[in-house]
């Protein structure tokens, strides 16, 4: 469609526009900068703002550019007003719409020049390949073919010019924004900006040219003058040949740009050169994340084996175990004998579970021709349960057989091994214990090495009855009594009933109770405080590490304050910008778990080779490393918010 300029309506429609300075709680006084700008901009014009330095050029630029608001007036961008634009829509106007030209370039540092020019399609959600292509074409067609991967401090003042610029055409930048582009320039570099900037008008690009130099703005079509915040002289609407579309309002703020993985995977990649640029303090960063990590798995591991030495102490016969037996009592005189009457009433009280005499002695032991010193473990039928402990063949013996004095016995899995050597079925077979014999039932499990300093598995057992009048004597006594509380709660009470019960009955303390549960769980108990106190230490020292991801982060954000007003002018929206930085606090941490990890294991392991017990579990491992992340993303949080919410022409602002 064919439409003479003077009817169209205008692209960019500024009416009374003001713009004040301080006058809110900083205290500085308010300062009027823009007095009132009424000014029409068609699409396709080449227009260059002239005013001496002060005039309020930059301002009225940043508001152009959607980079900052006016404080009243209204701006129409295509028909719509400005201000009814949210955050993201602005986003989108500035990454569609817009191209920054500056006057000191306001380049990425750390990225190339191919990178830099490729931020803006970043933000709009060009595919990787189409925008290196776009961007490599771009620089090539600005005569920087040779200089793609040259970082700005590499690259003279035009060339940088030239790489800004060409960012400012990544998008299609339909509208170039050119704040003194040749203001940092020597005439030959500034000539060859100029001429570029009217190739794009010829193009049909809307050129907006600001400077101070009336040399400079002859080059343009159309010359507007301010002063003092007021337009003082405008040589008119000019023609126009041909002139890009204006953008599609109906569609601003409706992309979604990129997907989330290639987001995330941009996200990380900038991160992980910021970490590669600042190697010293990422390593000092890293540091305290591995230092949390790696003792977070150190200490808890050490802790858990200190708890598990302990409960191998209490081998298998558990923590409800107490040991009675005869004693001297306490106001001098002999020791008392116990009774198997006392030790029935033992057994009566509720809070006792099972009683069990034993006598033990290495005695001759012999079948067919074998003959060897075997210990003979009298004990009642409750020694299964007592040492917790399976029959594997056969069967142990009864309580009526050990009231009846039966001659039973049921032989270690060693002892099997030293006497039925050919394999043979030992039930049933005739064994003589000194000179008594026995008839084997059954045969216990392997106990193996937990069996402790005795050999368990060599002995032989038999009903205490039958070991008192067969083997040992017709004792009177046992050696000692093993009882077992109902439950590892009730120790303490079964102790103290148990020693009432026998004073009441014997009318004397002169016995003895070992109470070997009590110091086992006393003893776990230690070592569980010990666990969560070294676990504790190691917490906090996962905090310190994460304050120090903050730190660095916060550090990091006032360092590239002007790197955010950049993206921000080329079209990042604030959750751009969000997930920028928390990518790179979570990816400090992730890869500061890693080593710690790494390290935690490797430390934990050397402990072990120096014999130390310790036990790694997977869950400190994944708790430890869950949390380290969970540390970036909480610690990193803030100061990405921080910057985040900075303004545009205020992060620009900063140096
Ligand atoms: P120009 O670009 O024409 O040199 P600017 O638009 O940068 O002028 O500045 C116009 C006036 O506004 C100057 O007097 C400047 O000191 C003032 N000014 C610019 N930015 C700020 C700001 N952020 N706070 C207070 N005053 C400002
Ligand atoms: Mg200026």
């Amino acid at each position: 469609m064919d439409r003479t300029v003077g009817d169209a309506p205008p692209l960019i429609a500024l009416r009374e526009i003001r713009k004040q300075y301080g006058g809110n709680i900083d205290g500085a006084p308010a300062v009027e900068v823009l007095h009132g700008i009424t000014l029409n901009i068609q699409a396709g014009e080449f227009v260059a703002i002239v005013g001496a330095s002060g005039s309020g050029k930059s301002t009225l630029m940043h508001l152009l550019g959607c980079l900052d608001r006016p404080s009243s007036g209204t701006y129409s961008f295509s028909g719509r007003d400005v201000a009814t634009l949210d955050g993201d829509e602005l986003a989108w106007l500035r990454r569609e719409a817009f191209g920054f030209v500056f006057q000191g370039y306001h380049l990425i540092a750390t990225e190339s020049a191919r990178e830099n020019v490729e931020v803006p399609a970043i933000y709009a959600g060009m595919p990787e390949e189409a925008r290196a292509e776009r961007a490599a074409a771009l620089l090539t067609r600005l005569g920087m073919a040779d200089k793609l991967d040259n970082r700005p401090t590499q690259l003279s003042g035009g060339q940088q010019q030239r790489v800004s610029i060409a960012r400012a055409l990544m998008n299609g930048g339909r509208i170039i924004l050119a704040d003194e582009p040749t203001g940092a320039l020597d005439s030959k570099s500034g000539a060859e900006v100029m001429l570029l900037l009217n190739e794009l008008a010829d193009a049909g690009h809307t050129i907006i040219l600001i400077t101070h130099d009336r040399d400079v703005a002859e080059q343009a079509r159309r010359v507007i003058e301010i002063h003092d915040g007021q337009i003082i002289a405008d040589s008119g609407v000019s023609a126009v040949k041909q002139a890009l579309p204006a953008p599609d309002m109906a569609q601003a703020g409706r992309d979604a740009g990129a997907s989330f993985w290639d987001d995330l995977r941009e996200a990380a990649r900038t991160a992980w050169r910021g970490m590669k640029m600042n190697r010293t303090r990422t390593s000092l960063t890293l540091l305290g994340i591995v230092i949390g990590v790696a003792s977070v798995i150190v200490m808890l591991a050490v802790g858990e084996g200190a708890k598990q030495r302990v409960i191998d102490e209490m081998g298998s016969l558990g923590t409800t175990i107490m040991y009675l037996g005869s004693g001297h009592p306490s106001n001098g005189g002999p020791p008392g004998r116990l009774t198997i009457e006392d030790l029935d009433a033992v057994a009566a009280l509720p809070e006792i579970g099972h009683v069990m005499p034993i006598i033990g002695d290495p005695v001759t032991v012999r079948y067919g021709n074998v003959d060897r010193q075997v210990y003979a473990f009298a004990s009642s039928n409750a020694m299964p349960l007592v040492h917790r402990w399976r029959v594997a063949q056969g069967r142990f013996f009864t309580a009526a057989e050990d009231r009846d004095i039966a001659p039973v016995v049921v032989i270690g899995h060693k002892f099997k091994e030293n006497f039925f050597p050919d394999g043979s079925n030992p039930i049933g077979k005739q064994i003589l214990i000194v000179d008594a014999p026995f008839e084997v039932i059954g045969v216990m499990a392997e106990r193996g090495a937990d069996s402790g300093s005795q050999n368990y598995d060599e002995m032989v057992f038999i009903p205490y009855q039958s070991g008192r009048m067969r083997v040992y004597d017709a004792r009177a006594e046992p050696d000692y009594t093993v009882v077992e509380a109902a439950s590892e709660e009730q120790v303490q009470a079964a102790e103290a009933e148990m020693k009432k019960l026998l004073i009441a009955r014997r009318g004397s303390d002169d016995f003895r109770i070992g109470n070997a549960a009590a110091k086992l769980q006393a003893a776990a108990q230690t070592s569980n405080a010990m666990k969560m106190m070294l676990g504790l230490i190691a917490a906090v020292s996962l905090v310190v590490g994460g304050i120090g991801v903050m730190n660095v982060m916060l550090m990091t954000v006032r360092e590239r304050t002007r790197e955010i007003g950049i993206r921000m002018a080329t079209g990042a929206r604030q959750r751009d910008i969000m997930r920028q930085f928390l990518t790179e606090a979570v990816l400090v941490s992730l890869v500061g778990g890693v080593i710690g990890v790494v390290s935690g294991l490797t430390i934990g392991g050397i402990l072990l080779l120096s014999k130390v017990p310790v036990i790694f579990s997977v869950t400190a491992i994944v708790g430890a490393f869950a949390c380290s992340v969970a540390t970036g993303l909480i610690f990193g949080y803030m100061p990405a918010k921080k910057a985040a919410a900075l303004d545009p022409v205020v992060a620009l602002a900063s140096e």
